[in-house]
């Protein structure tokens, strides 16, 4: 249907006496047999152009020459063939000229996989041989790849994620190229690298993505350091990397590069906000993080009340269980999951070599996790069957009381010790406020 409805799109500016073509990711999925997820449209158009040949049009990015383009079941990204001549200092230029040749148009993208083009025919246009590059598993800038890395930096990140995800060797020029201009890299904004980040560690193979990333060095130019100490990582601790491919959540995904670099939470906090991360996702990476150290607090409280060393797991596994259901009520049952995702993940490439092996405890919580927070029924406040105005009939001065209450009573719910009903919840309650009166 996308095809269909981009062929007529085509079909309607070349009636009108433009040319039109299909471009860039699009014919390279085709031609390598990746699934299709958007179609970009090339014509020799001008925008306005563009806009008067369709009924229903929006202005994306005039400046750069693009109009969606609004189809009965699709959108368009249809763009005027342009030419970019200035570049100023390693960063793709401001203004672009708007040009009526296909080739040129062609010639100024990165890779000869991205430079090709085809008509509404089928025909595919390929003046830089970017069929065979794709068939013989190559990936290779388009004409000189020192003066492509020069213009825009940002192609060497890309570079790598393009290599990485559809399992492509680097083309021996192409990757000295990028060895020599790697330093150019620090003038490209962090947002954009970190776009790139996200693309290579969510994509399909994440372990190559590091790979080309660690032997490229690119990572030492970015314009912020992340703090990432697998730099000085030697081939053997490389492997530990692999445990990645494995995991399907992006949110452990990241949670595990940072747990495999042992970046503690509030490191890793501080490197997400440096590569421009959105606050939120930053949050959720840095939650079961959190909880791993919370965890390890209580582990280490326990080796001591049992007398026996920290990471042996003497304490009987009932005490893991309640403290694990704890955790539960605490950081609620999503975090601990992934936690378990992590860890899970972590012990197999610890197994592998390369990476720390986790203390017996964690093996132990690893194994009956999933079965405890099976038995976890509530992990919030929100679905506590008392609230805080409940808890006023015991004490009528609201304070930080109630929210404590509240806590403890959600944890012994989560531990299973009583029901999540009022009545005995309300008694527990009332226990409760007795102690902390004859405490004060
Ligand atoms: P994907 O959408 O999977 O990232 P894509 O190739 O479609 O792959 P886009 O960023 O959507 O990538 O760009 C579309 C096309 O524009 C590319 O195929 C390439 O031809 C060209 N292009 C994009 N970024 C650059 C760049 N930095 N330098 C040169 N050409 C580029
Ligand atoms: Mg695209």
């Amino acid at each position: 249907m996308m095809e269909q409805e981009a062929r007529e799109v085509l079909k309607r500016l070349t009636e009108h006496g433009h040319s039109a073509y299909m471009v860039g990711g699009y014919v390279r999925d085709r031609m390598m047999n990746r699934p299709i997820r958007d179609i970009d449209i090339a014509t020799s158009a001008l925008p306005e152009q563009v806009a008067a040949l369709f009924p229903h049009t929006v202005p994306t990015g005039l400046k750069h020459g693009t109009v969606t383009v609004v189809t009965e079941h699709c959108a368009f990204e249809v763009t005027t063939f342009r030419r970019e001549s200035r570049y100023v200092q390693f960063r793709r230029p401001e203004k672009v000229e708007f040009i009526d040749d296909l080739h040129e148009d062609l010639q100024r993208r990165d890779f000869t996989i991205n430079a090709m083009a085809m008509d509404a025919d089928g025909n595919v246009i390929d003046p830089f041989g970017g069929l065979a590059d794709a068939r013989s598993r190559l990936l290779r800038c388009v004409g000189s790849p020192h003066e492509r890395f020069r213009e825009d930096a940002l192609r060497m990140m890309r570079c790598i994620r393009f290599a990485a995800e559809y399992e492509l060797e680097i083309e021996p020029l192409t990757w000295e190229a990028l060895l020599w201009n790697a330093p150019a890299l620090r003038y490209i904004a962090m947002e954009r690298i970190r776009s790139e980040l996200e693309r290579m560690i969510e994509g399909t193979f994440p372990y190559r993505a590091m790979r080309l990333l660690l032997d490229s060095g690119l990572m030492q130019y970015f314009k912020t350091d992340p703090g990432w100490p697998m730099a000085r990582w030697d081939a053997e601790k490389r492997g530990c990397l692999q445990a990645l491919q494995g995991i399907q959540d992006n949110v452990v995904r990241w949670a595990l590069l940072f747990r495999l670099m042992e970046t503690s939470a509030q490191d890793a906090r501080l490197s997400l906000r440096r590569l421009t991360f959105p606050r939120n996702k930053a949050e959720q990476i840095c939650r079961p993080l959190t909880f791993h150290e919370w965890l390890e607090r209580k582990a280490d409280e326990l080796a001591e009340a049992s007398g026996e060393p920290a990471g042996s797991e003497a304490a009987p596994l009932k005490r893991w269980e309640m403290l694990f259901k704890e955790g539960a009520a605490r950081f609620g049952k999503k975090t601990l999951r992934q936690w378990l995702s992590v860890h899970r993940a972590a012990q197999s490439a610890a197994a592998a070599g390369g990476c720390p092996t986790p203390p017996a405890w964690q093996s132990l919580i690893i194994r009956h996790g999933e079965e405890w927070l099976r038995e976890v029924a509530i992990d919030s406040l929100k679905e506590l069957a008392v609230t805080g105005a409940d808890l006023l009939r015991f004490h009528a001065k609201a304070g930080p009381w109630v929210g404590s209450i509240l806590e403890r009573l959600l944890t012994d719910v989560a531990q299973g010790s009583v029901p999540n009903r009022k009545e005995p919840l309300l008694q527990l309650a009332d226990k409760y406020v007795r102690e902390m009166v004859n405490d004060a």
